[in-house]
C-alpha cells in the first residue's frame, strides 16, 4: 500500500509529466506553423513519451491500490523563439523534471517504499536519455550559423532521427 505522502508525491508527478507533454505539444504546433517538419514530428513524438511516462505512474498508483488524482494543467506557452531556443527552453526543461524525479526518489527513500524506488529507476535512466537527446540538438544548432538553410538541414535530420 502507498503511504499518503507517496501517493501525492506520485500524482504531482503525473500533473508534471502532462505538463511535460502539453508544452512539447504547443513546440510542435510552433514548428509546424513555421514549416519546420522534423522538429514539429519530434517534439510531439516527445509528447506522446510524456503522455507515456504519465500513465506509467498512474498504473503504478493503481496497481498499489492508491488513488489517482488528477490536477490541473497549466497552459503552455504560445509564442517561441527560434529552434536553437526552443531546445535550450526543453534542455532546461528537461534538467528541471531530472530535478523532480531525483526529489521523488527522495521520497521514495525516505517512506522506505521499494518498489517506488525500483520504478523510478526507470524514469532516473530516462532523464539521462532526455537530457542527452535535448542537449546534442542544442550542440547541433550551435554549430551553425543561424541561416535557414543549416536550419532546415538540422530540422531533415532530426525529423528523420525521431523514426528510429
Ligand atoms: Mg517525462
Amino acid at each position: 500500500m502507498l503511504s499518503e505522502k507517496m501517493q501525492a508525491a506520485i500524482n504531482a508527478q503525473i500533473q508534471h509529466e502532462l505538463y511535460s507533454a502539453y508544452l512539447y505539444l504547443a513546440m510542435s504546433a510552433h514548428f509546424e506553423a513555421s514549416n519546420l517538419s522534423g522538429f514539429a514530428k519530434w517534439t510531439r513524438m516527445q509528447a506522446n513519451e510524456e503522455q507515456e511516462h504519465s500513465m506509467k505512474l498512474f498504473d503504478f498508483i493503481n496497481d498499489r491500490g492508491g488513488r489517482v488524482k488528477l490536477e490541473a494543467i497549466a497552459q503552455p506557452p504560445f509564442e517561441f523563439g527560434s529552434p536553437l531556443e526552443v531546445f535550450e527552453q526543453i534542455y532546461a526543461h528537461e534538467q528541471k523534471v531530472t530535478s523532480l524525479i531525483h526529489k521523488l526518489y527522495e521520497t521514495a527513500l525516505a517512506e522506505k517504499d521499494y518498489p517506488a524506488q525500483v520504478m523510478l529507476h526507470w524514469f532516473i535512466d530516462e532523464q539521462v536519455e532526455e537530457e542527452k537527446n535535448s542537449g546534442d540538438i542544442v550542440a547541433q544548432l550551435k554549430m551553425v550559423d543561424q541561416h535557414m538553410g543549416n536550419i532546415m538541414y538540422i530540422d531533415r535530420h532530426v525529423g528523420k532521427r525521431a523514426e528510429d
